[in-house]
């Protein structure tokens, strides 16, 4: 065993991980990475089909970045931001509002005006960007409306990272259910699934579900139920939290088009505050259109069809790709470009003025990281921003989605594949025992960690959620490697499931 991976085994203690599979065999231990390829200690060669646990957007090295970065180095590092401002954060809070206010397609159906995300709240990941949208909520609401006690409605399957008041808006049992002690309860309502969707009667076709679903928004429905019978008790819901276009951490779950934007004008119009979590989809991830319609008449409604106006910017945010404007937005993953821990969370003047008064009204949000706003982490998002916003990076991402979404129709031809699913550059394939019965693999089996590893032989890097398979590939994969890594996909599902 390589000397570096014996410490891993003597001294590190990995996220998310059983130790004693983890300690069986040797790690791969990564020293380099160059675009969409890593390379390991030993100089074998891999592909980074889920970019570091879906945080790297344009690829590793980045000439952009890594210049921004040496440019932020030679004058500093870190400074606090209690007490201090800094360029890097300021000009990024500016450019993250301006990138929030795009405007998504039109939205004809929308009964309220839309808040505008002006004001933000720098923080370290994920979990704190929801710390931070559910502690403002809660006082916001406290003081606006009165409310005792705020409470928050979320998904079914839903996950916000995993600090105590994140996992409390969660509901994945598995991981969650060990600190129940520690958790303040958060209700739960179904989010669409629609291969596995209980009221979905068709017999599942070699297509994603989404497009041969047969359905009558009855998902939606649980929805209003659930917010009408909170509002007739008096005791409406604080905040509706959901993750648009796709659930990612519940295993890749696309909702199909018009969900979003029907269920957040019902938890508007019943006086929730809108929380959208993009740690996952922010960026550019979920593309800049949505999944054709269904194409068989008749099977459902119309939802609305994405169209930008010529010459607008691409929407950066799922929720814009159906015309919603949360009242939080959460982001952290991508913001960087994968590159340092940073994250932030959006919010409105509204929000923002209900924490004004003078000192000793003690109104202050008291809540802060050490590492807020940090100089090099905001100096990176600043270059990623741009990246992002270059023609060509837009062209490259529509070429990407457009190239994986033909490759891996060949899926498919595998018995074991039950559904494939696809929103922008994140696509979900569910392996299943039976694909006519939709019978899943027991979570024992290890089927999705089994398949993963076999492809890792085979130079291709991604993580299993159970079942699914993730690939979710850097921005500048080129259509050769996206071409390597469905190919080791389909392989390694022949060689370990038969
Ligand atoms: C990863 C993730 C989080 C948590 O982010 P961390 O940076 O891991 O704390 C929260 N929400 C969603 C949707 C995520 O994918």
């Amino acid at each position: 065993m390589h000397p570096i991976a014996r410490l891993d085994h003597a001294h590190v203690w990995h996220p998310f991980t059983q130790m004693r599979d983890w300690q069986k065999s040797e790690p791969i231990v990564i020293v380099e990475g160059h675009g969409t390829v890593l390379r390991d200690i030993r100089g074998k060669e891999y592909l980074d089909a889920n970019s570091s646990i879906w945080t790297n957007l344009h690829g590793h090295g980045h000439p952009t970045i890594n210049a921004a970065l040496r440019r932020q180095l030679g004058k500093v590092a870190h400074t606090s931001a209690l007490g201090l401002a800094n360029e890097p954060a300021s000009r990024l809070a500016a450019e993250l509002a301006k990138a929030a206010a795009v405007a998504g397609p039109a939205a004809p159906r929308s009964p309220l005006p839309a808040p505008r995300l002006e004001k933000v709240f720098f923080s370290d990941d994920g979990s704190t960007a929801m710390e931070v949208a559910l502690k403002l909520t809660y006082e916001f609401t406290r003081r606006t409306k009165g409310q005792k006690s705020p409470r928050f409605l979320g998904l079914q399957g839903a996950y916000h990272g995993d600090t105590v008041g994140a996992v409390s808006l969660g509901h994945i049992d598995l991981f969650h259910k060990a600190y129940a002690g520690l958790l303040f309860k958060s209700d739960a309502v179904m989010a669409p699934y629609c291969y596995r969707c209980p009221f979905n009667r068709a017999k599942p076709e070699r297509a994603d579900a989404r497009e041969y679903r047969r359905c009558g928004w009855e998902c939606v429905g649980k929805v209003e139920q659930k917010l009408d019978s909170a509002t007739r008790r008096g005791n409406p819901y604080a905040g509706f939290v959901f993750e648009p276009l796709m659930q990612g951490a519940a295993g890749m779950i696309p909702q199909p088009t018009g969900w979003l934007k029907r269920v957040t004008d019902l938890a508007r119009g019943h006086g929730a505050l809108l929380i959208a979590d993009e740690v996952m989809t922010g960026f550019g991830r979920t593309g800049g259109c949505r999944a054709e319609e269904p194409k068989r008449k008749g099977a459902v409604e119309k939802g609305s069809t994405t169209r930008m106006l010529p010459g607008s910017p691409a929407p950066l945010f799922a929720c814009q790709q159906e015309g919603v404007q949360p009242d939080f937005l959460a982001l952290a993953k991508g913001l960087t470009g994968g590159y340092l821990p940073m994250a932030a969370t959006l919010t409105t003047q509204d929000v923002f003025d209900a924490f004004l008064g003078e000192y000793e009204d003690f109104k202050t949000f008291f809540h802060g990281h050490s590492f807020t706003g940090n100089q090099l982490g905001a100096a990176a998002g600043l270059a990623s921003l741009r990246l992002l916003e270059s023609s060509k990076s837009v062209a490259a991402r529509e070429k990407l989605e457009a190239a994986l979404r033909s490759m891996t129709a060949s899926l498919w031809t595998s018995p074991h594949v039950g559904d494939v699913r696809q929103v922008g550059l994140v696509i979900g394939v569910e392996l299943v025992r039976d694909w006519k019965k939709r019978t899943p693999f027991d979570l024992r089996e290890r089927a999705g960690i089994r398949v993963c590893e076999a492809m890792g032989r085979r130079g291709v890097l991604t993580r299993p959620i159970g079942n699914v398979v993730v690939l979710m590939p850097p921005y500048c994969t080129t259509p050769a490697q996206a071409e390597r890594m469905v190919a080791a996909l389909r392989e390694s599902v022949d060689e370990v499931l038969g």
